[in-house]
């Protein structure tokens, strides 16, 4: 047997519905179909068995007996019936192909917290899915799931023995609508009693949700139990129980407002987490742990191991001072509770007893740390583990400082890995052979933490805020990341494996074509130069980027070249680096954003006071004007690059004039000291709520305006960028930020002046089309992604995104966005390739 599709669009397995009634087949078994029409057809030759009261659900019983549920978009119950048109009523016989609904995507989009389709066979009883078409564009009438009829060994004891019955008032908001069916016909499958539930005159076997649908039970009304067969009083009570537990207000419109934390599916393989950097990979799972050490036995003398020794703790000291400072209250705990250990006084002894011995320190600070782990595990108390990780992670912090700082960062890894960490820092990433990197995976961390940015500049696809359960996955083992749709697959099939592999060549060779194209200017589909630059923290990204297509660079993150190093590079050696990456980048514009420290970037050797709150404290272009002696020698190291011009310089987290002022000043007077006639363009980035509310004064005093997505996010929702829980909530698309960008493209353009976004949110493709509308300009976005979001403007027109851009400002979250974003593309891809007449075969 065979079901046709029933509306046109992409279809994709049940695991990706957004709810876990469907997701976790409670329901029964099928495919989820993304429309992109606005029609519902029958699948099949049969009889209508129920259309829900609010019209998004119609259920169908075939010819053969197979019923199938259609149910159109997620937590739609509640729209109750608006967008919705029928054209069917239950008991009705139509055939293959008659449409049943006509609904509109754009408000579905808009208000519903999704607009995927389960289409359900909800009598896998009696029927199995053999196959069906997954991850494909289909049309109304291709063939969709093939089906078999199950032998019947039904279970004789079902129904014999004693019978009792109840009546009971449905107290939920909806009555019985898809997801209490569910609930309660799971439940009633798993008694040997049989059980019936009547309600506005008709009775159906309470183990079938759609029979239980087909009721039209509604909030209020009272239903009648009816229970047959072994332990019919206790059955009785789990089934009152179940339609009491049934929340009386579901919160399906709450959750709607808000991007929902991922939805654990059925697939115990499958991981779900946020997107930090897109794209697939396969390769095995490594765990990044601590690498051991090895340290000589025997010490040079005793004096110079001595003071070896103490240089080393020194530093540790002071590293671990300057993280303290910048870091929040919880990882502040554990690196104090480091300062306790490094000084205390029984390690200390007993190191210094192996060193007078003739040992070296290295030897003597292993051995004395070893002791006391081994005590503390001989006293087999679970909240000590936590201290003797405290103890090794110790240890190799002052080896590491003892052997120099190499061998301190040096992490080996094997080919084809895929990094598994709780955590990781900019300077482990920095440390890593990134030959031998295709993905990684983190338990927690941010999508916009300065890790994820690295890694997207790359092209290495990351997840986030996975949670434990990434640790599940064994080392070595072959595991797909898919961070386009946001999930890890921990123990893949071979099917799994060979799709994912096909998908990636076919990728790569799409990729490689877009790379050839994106050599040309870039403007809209009518003519709007659009400049699309790259963000870089290293002459590397560079010459990347130049490979890719990039018209220039909209931001270098120069903080990324006084990270993971002793002291601060000084002007000539800035100015190398500076001149080698404007050489690369070959005439192109160069924008230089000045040291950008403190938040989430600390410095080891700049130990800034200690902080409440570091995100909210010494940052940006703040601590630059609190150490003016190191924003001197940044900016006479830009104004000396070659030729004069092509640097641009950004001032970062400003927050009103003064601060802008102060550093025209010091420009100036550099200028006076170097003799450079030409004031650079100086612009400013545009990351805090104060510097998009005051735009206009602003704008009118530089050149050039630059939004830093990332930190506005963070300060305008109040969401730390690194806050693993929050992250699927940290998006830039939040109608709140857009608003705040909305208002400086309108102040900018009062002034003639360019607005470029180089967050995060350029990179993002669901949010060019809104950018453009708004008045963006530039796009300054991670290298790997320069080909594809050319393109993607290549594709727009202006007029259009106007338009769009000014809806979306009204809708009420940042998923109401990405579904107006993802449906006014499907229009367009709609028009571009095909009609979606239906077909019947
Ligand atoms: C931003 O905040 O969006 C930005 C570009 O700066 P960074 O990510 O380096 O803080
Ligand atoms: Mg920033």
């Amino acid at each position: 047997m065979i079901l046709r599709c029933p509306l046109a669009g992409w279809s994709s397995s049940l695991d990706e519905a957004p709810d876990p009634v469907f997701a976790g087949r409670m329901l029964g078994d099928g495919v989820l179909v993304d429309p992109t029409g606005h029609e519902l057809f029958a699948p099949c030759d049969g009889e209508i068995i129920s259309v829900a009261p609010s019209k998004h659900a119609v259920s169908i019983r075939s010819t053969e007996g197979v019923e199938v549920l259609m149910h159109v978009g997620i937590d739609t119950v509640a729209l109750d019936g608006a967008g919705f048109e029928l054209h069917v009523a239950a008991g009705e016989r139509v055939s293959a192909g008659t449409k049943l609904l006509t609904f509109d995507l754009d408000f579905l989009a808009r208000n519903a917290k999704s607009v995927a389709t389960p289409i359900i066979v909800t009598n896998t009883e009696r029927f199995e899915i053999i196959s069906a078409q997954l991850d494909r564009d289909l049309l109304v009438g291709d063939a969709l799931i093939e089906l078999r009829a199950k032998s019947l060994a039904q279970d004789e004891t079902r129904g014999a023995g004693e019978r009792c019955g109840a009546t009971i008032r449905v107290d939920h908001e909806h009555g019985i609508h898809a997801r209490p069916a569910a609930l309660i016909a799971n439940a009633a499958k798993k008694l040997s009693a049989q059980v019936e539930i009547s309600a506005q005159g008709k009775t159906a076997n309470a183990a079938s949700a759609i029979a239980l649908m087909s009721l039209g039970v509604r909030a209020g009304d009272d239903v009648v139990i009816t229970v047959t067969g072994a332990n019919a009083r206790k059955a009785l009570e789990a089934i009152k129980g179940v339609i009491r537990g049934l929340e009386p207000h579901e919160q399906v419109s709450a959750v709607a407002k808000v991007p929902a934390k991922p939805v654990p599916t059925g697939d115990p393989n499958r991981v779900r987490g946020v997107i930090a950097s897109r794209g697939v990979a396969i390769g095995s799972a490594f765990h990044l742990r601590r690498s051991e050490l090895s340290v000589p036995e025997r010490g040079t003398s005793v004096a110079s191991e001595r003071s070896e020794f103490e240089r080393a703790r020194n530093a540790v000291k002071s590293r671990l001072e300057a993280l303290a400072a910048s870091s929040h209250h919880q990882a502040r705990q554990v690196i104090e509770a480091h300062l306790e250990l490094v000084d205390d006084p029984e390690l200390l002894a007993a190191a210094n007893e192996h060193i007078e011995a003739g040992r070296s320190a290295g030897f003597g600070w292993r051995s004395a740390i070893r002791t006391s782990a081994d005590t503390l595990k001989s006293l087999s108390d679970a909240r000590m583990a936590e201290r003797i990780d405290d103890l090794l992670d110790l240890e190799h912090q002052v080896l590491a400082a003892l052997l120099g700082e190499e061998a301190a960062h040096a992490i080996e890894i094997p080919d084809q890995s895929i990094l598994i960490a709780a955590d990781l820092q900019p300077s482990q990433f920095i440390a890593l052979d990134k030959s031998k990197l295709v993905a990684i995976c983190l338990a927690n961390g941010g999508p916009t933490s300065h890790v994820a940015i690295l890694a997207a500049a790359i092209g290495v696809p990351m997840l986030v805020a996975l949670g434990d359960r990434i640790h599940d996955a064994r080392d070595q083992q072959s595991i797909i990341v898919d961070a386009d749709a946001g999930f890890v697959l921990l123990d893949p099939n071979d099917e799994q494996l060979a799709s994912t592999s096909a998908r990636l060549t076919a990728r790569r060779e799409e990729m490689e074509r877009v790379r050839l194209a994106a050599q040309r200017e870039c403007r809209t589909a009518d003519g709007v130069r659009i400049e699309v630059f790259a963000n870089l923290g290293s002459l590397a990204d560079a010459k990347f980027a130049v490979e890719q297509g990039a018209e220039g660079c909209g931001l270098l993150r120069t903080e990324f070249l006084f990270l993971d190093r002793e002291r601060a590079p000084d002007e000539g050696e800035q100015l190398r680096c500076y001149q080698d990456i404007a050489a690369a980048l070959d005439s192109r514009p160069l924008v230089i954003r000045t040291l950008d420290i403190g938040g989430d970037k600390p410095i080891p050797y700049l130990p800034l006071p200690r902080e409440e709150n570091p995100a909210l404290g010494l940052r940006g272009v703040r601590t630059s004007l609190w150490r003016p002696d190191l924003l001197r020698t940044q900016l006479r190291a830009i104004l000396r690059v070659q030729p004069q011009g092509q640097c641009r310089i950004l001032l970062p987290m400003i927050t009103e004039l003064a601060e802008t002022r102060s550093v025209v000043k010091l420009i100036d007077e550099l200028r006076a000291e170097l003799s450079i006639a030409n004031r650079p363009q100086i612009g400013i980035m545009i990351e805090t709520p104060a510097s998009a509310v005051l735009a206009d004064q602003l704008a009118r005093e530089v050149d050039f305006l630059s939004i830093g997505t990332n930190d506005l996010t963070q300060y305008a929702l109040a969401m730390d960028r690194g806050h693993a829980e929050l992250a699927p909530r940290i998006d830039g698309l939040h109608p709140a930020v857009l608003r705040l960008i909305a208002m400086t493209c309108e102040a900018a353009s009062k002034h003639e002046r360019l607005v470029a976004v180089c967050g995060g949110l350029a990179s993002d493709p669901a949010a060019v089309s809104v950018l453009l509308g708004l008045g963006v300009g530039e796009l300054s976005v991670v290298p790997a992604m320069i080909p594809q979001i050319k393109q993607l403007v290549a594709e727009l027109a202006i007029e259009e995104c106007r338009a769009l851009s000014e809806r979306v400002l009204l809708l009420e979250s940042a998923e109401a966005v990405r579904s107006a974003v993802a449906e006014r593309s499907r229009h367009s891809q709609r028009s571009i390739s095909h009609d979606t007449k239906a077909k019947w075969g």
